[in-house]
C-alpha cells in the first residue's frame, strides 16, 4: 500500500465502523386520520410520560452500520477510504 499523495509506504490500515440513525416517520394515513388528534391530547395530558418514552423509545430508530477500511498515511498524514 502506497500514499496517494506523498507515495509513502508507512501506511496504517484501521478498519472504521461507521453507525448512522435513520428517525422513521408515522405514515401519511395515520396523520390524516387520527395523528392529529391523538398527538396532541396526549402531549397535554402525558407530557412528561411521553417524553421520556419517546426518549426510550428503542423501535424509532433504525441503526445502520457499516465497515469502512481507511488508509492513513503516517508520513504525511493523509487518511483515504481504501
Ligand atoms: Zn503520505
Amino acid at each position: 500500500m502506497q500514499c496517494i499523495r506523498c507515495g509513502s509506504t508507512q501506511v496504517n490500515i484501521q478498519a472504521v465502523t461507521e453507525t448512522t440513525f435513520k428517525r422513521k416517520k408515522k405514515s401519511l394515513l395515520y396523520w390524516l386520520t387520527i395523528g392529529w388528534l391523538i398527538e396532541p391530547m396526549l402531549w397535554i395530558f402525558l407530557t412528561l410520560p411521553k417524553l421520556i418514552y419517546e426518549l426510550f423509545k428503542p423501535h424509532r430508530f433504525t441503526a445502520k452500520s457499516k465497515t469502512n477500511t481507511i488508509a492513513i498515511c503516517q508520513n504525511c498524514g493523509k487518511s483515504w477510504r481504501v
